[in-house]
């Protein structure tokens, strides 16, 4: 018996999701809000890990392309201090495929191959136990049932309430993002600051993180502990307004590295929100969570290998063909809460120590995951 699948969101998880379903030939219907691929910046590369991510790829059947379209040389990670003295400098070997980083546009085309997404399809509301399934509710008033809805989109998700009261919670922590186009060219004194990978600057509880993307884009990462409402008196769409608030914020930082705010021209502000570490709840037939729908957690290199592994292994369990769907989804369930609470742990604490008070403890964190 085929079930009728619906998967909420067409990020990294829900993707894979329906990739992996689709590969053992499984019907699935994928509904995402936005009205098209392309129909807003796809944001900032991805670095998939070997045993999370690639293997999600590798269940899809995607490791092949993948390994032509990501970047090796891009896991390169170089820190400084605030007056621009280089304290780690460290670059992969040409073999090393641990965390090779992957444009999110790239990601995305590759997981949508051949699927059938129905775009501008924004769920409102899902209500469980109808008697004839699970009911979505749509921002056009529509409404369709199916036997198992995955709510994978993401932090703000219209699915969890269906299983959980729990809502994200502020970090503390604020990011303002710019970014920057052809640095090969146009900046060639910042992309050599850069260089392959990223370049990360630490201060008392502050942090600048340059990082390029495939073609010569960079994005750039101001991090920082304030209230929620920092901006209350900032026109956040004033870009000459936000870079200026931003450079008192890093006042008395090397020039070189202001130089990475200085250049920019778009700013996007980004409170950085998490649910609560180890997030459950009790077990609701028909509906389920994956990604940042389930375990929103800092920006720490996990968030999407974890996704993109869960919608994996959820579309080969139920691809297994057991009889009782519901009985997939329960353990599936049970194996996501151990693995993501284990990295929501380890994140959160990162998130404390990369934007911290001593600025030791971020250079310490970064010898702790990365040993030379
Ligand atoms: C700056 C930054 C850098 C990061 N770097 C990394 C990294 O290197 N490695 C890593 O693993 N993770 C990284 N992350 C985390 C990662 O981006 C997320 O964890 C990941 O995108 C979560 O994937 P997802 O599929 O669960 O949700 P999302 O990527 O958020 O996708 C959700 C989808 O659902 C859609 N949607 C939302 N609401 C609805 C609705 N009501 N109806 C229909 N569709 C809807 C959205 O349009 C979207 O397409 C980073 C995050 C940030 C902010």
């Amino acid at each position: 018996m085929r079930h009728r699948i619906a998967v909420v969101g067409g990020g990294p998880g829900g993707l894979t999701l329906a990739r992996v379903l689709h590969r053992h030939g499984h019907p699935v219907t994928v509904l995402e809000r936005d009205p098209a691929p392309d129909a807003r910046p796809p944001g900032g590369t991805l670095d998939l890990h070997a045993g999370l991510g690639q293997l999600a790829l590798d269940k899809a059947g995607l490791m092949a392309e993948f390994q032509e379209l990501s970047r090796s040389e891009g896991q390169a990670m170089r820190i400084l201090d605030t007056t621009g003295t280089v304290l780690r400098d460290w670059r992969p070997r040409p073999d090393d495929r641990a965390n090779p980083e992957i444009d999110r546009g790239q990601l995305r085309d590759l997981l949508l191959g051949p699927l059938d997404v129905q775009w501008g399809r924004g769920v409102t509301q899902v209500v469980p136990g109808t008697g004839d399934g699970v009911r979505v509710h749509f921002t056009d008033g529509r409404q369709e049932t199916f036997d198992l809805v995955v709510g994978a989109d993401g932090a703000w998700s219209r699915v969890r309430p269906a299983v959980s009261p729990v809502t994200p919670h502020y970090t503390g922590v604020t990011t303002v993002e710019t970014s920057l186009d052809d640095v090969d060219t146009r900046h060639p004194d910042l992309a050599r600051l850069i260089g392959d990978g990223s370049v990360a600057v630490y201060g008392v509880n502050r942090s600048l993180v340059a990082q390029r993307n495939s073609g010569g884009h960079v994005k750039v990462y101001a991090k920082f502990r304030a209230s929620l409402d920092w901006h209350t008196n900032l026109d956040t769409a004033d870009a000459v307004a936000v870079r200026s608030s931003l450079l008192a914020l890093f006042d008395g930082w090397a020039a070189p590295v202001l130089d990475l705010l200085h250049r920019g021209t778009v700013f996007v502000h980004r409170p950085l929100h998490i649910l609560p570490v180890s997030h459950t709840w009790t077990h609701v037939p028909g509906v389920t969570l994956l990604g940042d729908a389930a375990h929103l957690m800092p920006p720490l290199g996990a968030g999407a290998n974890l996704a993109m592994l869960e919608g994996a292994e959820l579309a080969e369990s139920i691809a297994a063909g057991p009889e009782d769907l519901d009985d997939a989804v329960r353990a599936f369930e049970e194996r996501m809460w151990e693995r993501a609470g284990r990295w929501a742990k380890i994140t959160t604490a990162g998130l404390e120590r990369l934007v911290s008070p001593d600025p030791a403890e971020a250079l310490a964190f970064f010898d702790q995951v990365q040993p030379s």
